[in-house]
């Protein structure tokens, strides 16, 4: 996995000038195209690790990974917020905010405009689905989301080991 991402790495034509100014110095401020200008703005932050070029302690992204990426950090389907949060530990790329809450808004799942409520509301439900559980009204299980009373079981199971 991270021997992929690193040739990933090797592979940008970007990353790969990142990866010359930090050995090498960076050049002139005004000699340089609008992408590497976004590393540069963060250029204090930057640095090889293991040979992986990181802005601190998130993995720098090919734009080739990006999606592949975005999609990993939105599994679960949750809101920006949240998914921002997965981000900010793990990887970065000039951008990533922005492609974030686009990634979520365009999410057929997560509909809701109001992150909190969708979350209120989920919480909600799952615990209601519990309480019939806990009763054994197993018909009037069956017709209620499939999706939360899964997520829900699977999480008391756990709880029990
Ligand atoms: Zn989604």
């Amino acid at each position: 996995m991270l021997t992929k991402k690193f040739e990933a790495q090797q592979e940008d034509t970007t990353l790969k000038a990142v990866f010359n100014y930090l050995e090498q110095g960076w050049s002139d401020k005004k000699k340089m195209s609008q992408d590497l200008l976004s590393y540069w703005h963060v250029k204090d932050e930057l640095g090889v690790q293991n040979g992986l070029l990181m802005r601190s302690c998130r993995l720098v992204i090919p734009a080739s990974m990006k999606l592949k990426i975005l999609d990993k950090l939105h599994a679960g389907h949750f809101g920006i917020t949240k998914t921002r949060l997965r981000a900010r530990e793990t990887v970065w790329w000039p951008g990533i905010s922005e492609e974030i809450a686009e990634t979520v808004r365009r999410c057929s799942v997560f509909t809701s405009s109001n992150e909190e409520v969708a979350m209120k509301n989920r919480l909600d439900k799952a615990k209601r689905l519990i309480s019939m559980i806990r009763v054994g009204r197993l018909s009037d299980i069956v017709w209620t989301d499939e999706k939360i009373f899964t997520a829900e079981v699977t999480h008391i199971s756990q709880n029990h080991r």
